[in-house]
C-alpha cells in the first residue's frame, strides 16, 4: 500500500477507516504454510475472530485456509462467503446450546469442547438432532507465556480447557456415547506469543496425552490443534515469532502421533496487513504535555488502551520542513485511558494531518465499538494496484436500529 492511496482512500471514504492489504495477507498465509509444510502436515483454519470482514473470509478461504469461529455470528460469516462446513471449527468456553445444535445441523469439523458441562450439552443435543458429533476436547496444557496477561490463556487455573488431569475420563465418557466422535484434542495457549518454547512445551504435553489415550483403546483421533498465537512484531525490530521456529516447535507432535496438526492462526495473517487512518482534528498544548486529538479512538482501536499495545503512528506523505515533536496522539472519547499512542515522534502531525496507526489488521476493527455513540469506521481493501470498499461507514441510523424512546411493553397492562 502506498502513501498515494493511503491518501486517496482517506481523501474519498474518510476518516477514520480500516485499510486491508490483500498482497500481503496473501504473502504472510504463503511464508506461514511453505514453513509448516517443510516440516509436519498442517492445516491453516485461520480465526476469523482476528478479522471477519467478509472480504478477508473470502480471500483466506481463496487461499485454502479452514475457519476457527467462536459463536454463531462468526458461523454466519464463514457461510457467507462458502467455507464449506468441514472447513470449519468451533471453539470458545461459552456455547450456548442454540449455537451448539447450529453447529451440530451444519456438521461442522469439529467443536472444540471446553468442559464437560459442555460436553454433556453436546451429548443431548446431537442425540435430540439423531446425529454424531464430532468433538475434540480443548486441553489446558498448563504452559506459561510471556505476553500480555490477558492474552494468557493457557496457564493453570484460566477459564480456558479442560484441565490436564481430567481429559482422560472425558476422552472415556465421549467415546462410550454413540453420539459423539473423538477426533482431536488441541491446545490454545494464548495470543502474541513470540517464543516458540511456550508452543513445544504445549506439543509435548499433547503427544503425551496422545498415547496415553491410544494406550486407553481410544484410536478415533484425525488431528491435534496447536492453536493460534503467533506473535508478530509491532514495532520496529520488536520480536516476532518466526514461522520455521513455530514449525520446528510443534513439528514433534506431529512425529510422536503420525496426526496432521491443525495451526489457528488470526493475528499473524491479517495483523500487519492493516492500517486505521485517521485525521488530526485539533493540537493542544496543557500540563506540559503535547496532544495530537485525532478522529479516531478507543472505540475503533481498543488494543491500546486494553492491553498497552503500542502500534507504530505515522504521518502519511512527507511534510517538508516539519520539526519532530513529541506528542500523545489520542482520540476523541470522554475517557483518559483513551489513546491511540502516547509519548511518540511525529513532524507534521498538524491539523488535518493524515495518520496511520499501523499493524491494525487484527482486533482493530473486530473489537470495535459505538461507545459515544460513534458509528464505526469504513473497511477498505486494497489490491495491487486497486482498491474498495469492504464495509461501508456506519450511519447515525445504524446507532438506533432497534431502539424505541418507549417501550414494546411485553409484560403489563399495556401489553395485553
Ligand atoms: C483467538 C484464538 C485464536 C487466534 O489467536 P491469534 O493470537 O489471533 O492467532 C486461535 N484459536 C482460538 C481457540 C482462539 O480463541
Amino acid at each position: 500500500m502506498t502513501d498515494a492511496q493511503l491518501a486517496a482512500i482517506a481523501a474519498a471514504v474518510g476518516t477514520p477507516v480500516y485499510v486491508y492489504d490483500a498482497g500481503m495477507i496473501r504473502e504472510r498465509f504463503a511464508a506461514l504454510t511453505d514453513a509448516l509444510s517443510r516440516r509436519l502436515t498442517a492445516h491453516v483454519h485461520y480465526a476469523v475472530k482476528a478479522n471477519s470482514n467478509l472480504a478477508v473470509l473470502a480471500l483466506m478461504r481463496e487461499l485454502g485456509a479452514g475457519a476457527d469461529i467462536v459463536s454463531a455470528g462468526e458461523l454466519a460469516r464463514a457461510r457467507a462467503v462458502g467455507f464449506p462446513p468441514n472447513a470449519v471449527v468451533f471453539s470458545g468456553v461459552g456455547k450456548t446450546d442454540s449455537e451448539l445444535a447450529e453447529a451440530l445441523a451444519a456438521g461442522l469439523r469439529m467443536i472444540n469442547l471446553e468442559s464437560e458441562g459442555e460436553a454433556e450439552r453436546v451429548i443431548a443435543l446431537a442425540a435430540q438432532q439423531g446425529v454424531v458429533a464430532r468433538v475434540g476436547i480443548r486441553v489446558n496444557p498448563e504452559v506459561t507465556t510471556e505476553t500480555h496477561p490477558y492474552t494468557q490463556t493457557g496457564a493453570k487455573g484460566m477459564k480456558f480447557g479442560v484441565p490436564l488431569d481430567r481429559v482422560p475420563d472425558l476422552a472415556r465418557r465421549l467415546a462410550d456415547d454413540s453420539h459423539t466422535t473423538l477426533v482431536c484434542v488441541g491446545m490454545h495457549i494464548g495470543s502474541q506469543i513470540t517464543a516458540g518454547a511456550p508452543y513445544r512445551a504445549g506439543a509435548d504435553r499433547l503427544a503425551s496425552l496422545v498415547a496415553a489415550l491410544r494406550a486407553a483403546g481410544l484410536m478415533t483421533l484425525e488431528s491435534v490443534d496447536v492453536g493460534g498465537g503467533l506473535g508478530i512484531a509491532y514495532q520496529e525490530g520488536a520480536a516476532a515469532l518466526d514461522p520455521d521456529v513455530f514449525a520446528e516447535a510443534i513439528a514433534p507432535l506431529h512425529d510422536a502421533t503420525g496426526l496432521p496438526v491443525l495451526v489457528e492462526p488470526g493475528r499473524y495473517l491479517v495483523g500487519p496487513a492493516g492500517v486505521l487512518l485517521t485525521r488530526v482534528v485539533y493540537r493542544k498544548h496543557t500540563g506540559g504535555r503535547e496532544f495530537v486529538i485525532a478522529d479516531a479512538g478507543m472505540n475503533d482501536l481498543l488494543r491500546p488502551s486494553l492491553y498497552q499495545a503500542e502500534h507504530p503512528i505515522r504521518v502519511v506523505g512527507a511534510v517538508p520542513g516539519a520539526t519532530p515533536e513529541d506528542v500523545d496522539v489520542v482520540g476523541p472519547i470522554c475517557e483518559t485511558g483513551d489513546f491511540l499512542g502516547l509519548r511518540r515522534r511525529l513532524a507534521g502531525a498538524a491539523p488535518g494531518a493524515l495518520l496511520a496507526v499501523e499493524a491494525a489488521g487484527a482486533y482493530g476493527f473486530s473489537m470495535s465499538s459505538q461507545y459515544n455513540s460513534r458509528p464505526r469506521p469504513a473497511e477498505v481493501l486494497v489490491d495491487g494496484d486497486r482498491w474498495g470498499i469492504v464495509r461501508e461507514r456506519e450511519r447515525v441510523a445504524d446507532l438506533i436500529r432497534g431502539e424505541t424512546p418507549t417501550p414494546r411493553w411485553v409484560h403489563g397492562e399495556e401489553a395485553a
